[in-house]
């Protein structure tokens, strides 16, 4: 990470100082070379009109940089500021321009000193031509040193940025690093990590919270379990009734084999220790098999379960999805009443498949409605009525159809009955 951050910050900057660098030399280059021209121009406009008023102006004391040519009409030199004995001018573009034109322009390198020079020449009255000229560099002339003068101040910059950047880095890992994960305090991060602090502490309140009713479920069987085994052990039971405490700690280890399961299977779910393999699977075989576990408990109650088998397959984690039909028969019947009926009905549309289980049930409250998949949670009805349970099966049957990217909706009457709808994708979620 600490690395990652390194990376992306020195990456920018250094493009940064290379754009930066690279636009200011375009820039100072044009900026001279303008000048220079402007400069040149505006005198040669100033000389021109000078010397249409006084044609002998040329033989003043002149106070300028730039050399100064007078030509006549068939490009012989009348006068030059530096040089003597100079050639015919007339194939010089600025000056051919300037007599078909009025003036003319030209950036090149001088015959007569080899060097780069601007050329300005305007057209006067009386047909001569007036050349002001000025040492010049060409753009890439004036570029190439400026952009080598920069590269010194770059280096530095770009040193000190790859400084910058690696304490910036250190710094922003630091307080993840230095974070106390059991007790994090926003006070040692920085503002950004402020969601990252209320997360974890909102993990850690779940995890104790999850912790303490873990302890709570699991202590009352084994309290029960104690009682009677202790009240055996001391001999105080008469014979007869040792049978019945003896299936009364068989019932309760039971109770707790299966609140210890729960727990289990929810934990892997929690930390995605689960086997992910889908498989193509027959959704009525599936419910069959649930109906066929559950046979008993369907004729203590004398429940009438109807499902009319069709074939439906889609892919799904099967040991998943047979926890999730078996949570809601096993509800379905739990919560019933005596002699009471279970409809489960399969179909499909074009991606999903749809599942419904309704019994004539005990019914849920709209208040209890909105909680029925939290863990632990359990309606007051189901301790009233000793209907034993972790309250943990709906939260993973909620937690796999999650996983499936499926949907669960409960509608529900008191005294009624309860219908669960599941809607899950045949296709394997991706
Ligand atoms: P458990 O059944 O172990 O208590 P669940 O998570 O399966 O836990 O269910 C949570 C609560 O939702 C139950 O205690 C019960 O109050 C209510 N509930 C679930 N299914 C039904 C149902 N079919 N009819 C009535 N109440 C139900």
């Amino acid at each position: 990470m600490k690395n990652r951050i390194f990376k992306t910050m020195a990456l920018s900057t250094i493009i940064a100082i290379l754009i930066t660098t690279l636009a200011l030399s375009v820039y100072i280059s044009n900026s001279y070379l303008t000048e220079t021209k402007t400069i040149i121009k505006h005198e040669a406009i100033q000389l021109k009109q000078l010397l249409e008023n006084d044609p002998n102006y040329l033989d003043n004391e002149l106070i300028t940089e730039a050399r100064i040519t007078l030509i006549d009409a068939n490009g012989y030199v009348l006068y030059d500021s530096n040089t003597k004995d100079l050639e015919n001018h007339l194939d010089r573009p600025e000056i051919k321009d300037a007599i078909i034109y009025g003036y003319g322009e030209s950036l090149r390198k001088s015959d007569t000193y080899n060097k780069n020079m601007y050329y300005y020449a305007v057209k006067l009255n009386n047909g001569e031509i007036l050349r002001l000229s000025s040492y010049s560099n060409s753009f890439m002339g004036i570029f190439i040193p400026t952009l080598t003068n920069s590269l010194f101040i770059m280096a530095i910059l770009i040193i000190l940025c790859l400084l910058l950047a690696n304490y910036q880095a250190k710094e922003i890992v630091k307080p993840i690093n230095n974070l106390n994960l059991a007790n994090p305090q926003k006070e040692d991060t920085y503002e950004e990590l402020a969601p990252l602090v209320d997360n974890l502490n909102l993990h850690n309140q779940m995890r104790k919270e999850f912790s303490a009713n873990v302890s709570h479920e699991l202590k009352t069987p084994l309290t029960s379990i104690s009682g009677y085994a202790e009240i055996m052990a001391n001999g105080i039971a008469k014979e007869e009734d040792n049978k019945l405490f003896a299936q009364k700690i068989y019932d309760e280890s039971q109770n707790l084999i299966n609140k210890i399961n729960d727990i289990i299977k929810i934990s892997k779910l929690d930390e995605n220790r689960i086997d992910l393999e889908y498989q193509r699977i027959n959704y009525s075989q599936l419910i069959n098999n649930c109906i066929n576990k559950l046979e008993k408990f369907i004729e203590d109650k004398h429940i009438k379960v109807n499902f009319t088998s069709k074939e439906i397959y889609g892919f799904a984690i099967v040991y998943v999805m047979e926890d999730i039909i078996y949570n809601l028969i096993q509800n379905a019947i739990k919560y019933n009443k005596n002699n009471g009926k279970v409809d489960i009905d399969i179909k499909q549309d074009r991606k999903n498949v749809i599942i419904t289980i309704a019994d004539t049930g005990i019914g849920i409250s709209d208040m209890d409605i909105d909680r029925i998949y939290e863990r632990f949670f359990r309606s007051d009805r189901s301790h009233s009525s000793n209907i034993e349970g972790s309250g943990l099966g709906l939260a993973i049957v909620k937690h796999g159809i999650n996983l499936h990217n499926g949907t669960i909706t409960c509608d529900s009457k008191l005294n009624v009955g309860t219908t669960f709808t599941l809607s899950i994708p045949k296709e394997r979620k991706r």
